[in-house]
């Protein structure tokens, strides 16, 4: 499996605080079945900010490590760039860092609370160099579980979303678990990504949130996700399918 979001560098950001931590991390992915891992550390949210070449020279000895304590998991390097007006500052002082070697993906983080005014004009803008936004955990984003149109519009103009594994399996509690439930039914989102920060309250529960689609949508639904996850590593165009609005209300839904 592939897993296209994870905080697993080091002392970088809010996730491990020791390469002994890293480790365990990674020890746990590859037994979890993950085998192509992004190492992707927060940037430009309030309190992070890790630019591409130094995520590049942790990933780099992240790797050393695991291949020296024989732990099978590649650790690719991204970024978790938050929704932020400096974005294209840093996209042209070269300090914003793609999933893919194409430079197509890009995982970008709005606040938990809402949707900044300017997230469409940063999508476009976005898309025009080529870049598509993968707006990450949108099931946990206040705004959006509110405003049934919005997040429907904003996959209408382009950009793809990640859902968090453990939001699917419950962990974020009921509402986010049936948030997520809709947003997958809708076709309103293209990845499926742990998000694992450590090892206990944030782990990797791939494996769990793909057997939990495969029961309650078909295998079929499983391998969509994982199969976007393959174009996603190769810099390839995904088969998307045709977003669909919500109808209701989201919360009269619950
Ligand atoms: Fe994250």
């Amino acid at each position: 499996m592939i897993d296209i979001h994870c905080h697993i560098l080091p002392g970088v950001d809010d996730g491990p605080a020791d390469l002994n931590e890293s480790i365990n991390m990674a020890k746990k992915a590859a037994e979890e079945g993950i085998t192509h891992l992004f190492a992707t550390p927060h940037h430009l949210n309030e309190k992070y900010l890790n630019i591409k070449q130094d995520i590049i020279g942790y990933v780099l000895k992240l790797n050393e490590h695991l291949q020296q304590n024989n732990i099978p998991l590649y650790v690719h390097p991204g970024q978790e760039l938050r929704i932020h007006r400096e974005i294209f500052t840093s996209i042209e002082k070269e300090e914003i860092l793609t999933l893919d070697e194409s430079g197509k993906y890009l995982l970008l983080e709005l606040p938990s609370g809402k949707v900044p005014a300017y997230t469409k004009e940063v999508i476009y803008e976005l898309l025009l160099k080529g870049i598509t936004p993968i707006i990450v955990h949108p099931e946990r984003n206040k705004e959006l579980l509110e405003n049934n149109k919005l997040l429907f519009e904003l996959v209408q103009e382009g950009a793809l979303t990640q859902l968090t594994s453990g939001s699917i399996i419950g962990n974020f509690g009921k509402n986010i678990q049936s948030f997520s439930k809709k947003i997958i039914e809708h076709n309103l989102t293209h990845f499926i990504a742990t998000d694992a920060h450590n090892l206990d309250s944030r782990g990797f529960t791939l494996q769990q949130a793909y057997e939990t689609i495969t029961k309650t949508y078909g295998i079929e639904c499983t391998f969509y996700f994982k199969e976007n996850a393959e174009q996603l590593i190769k810099g390839q165009s995904l088969s998307i399918l045709e977003p669909l609005a919500f109808k209701k209300k989201i919360f009269g839904i619950f």
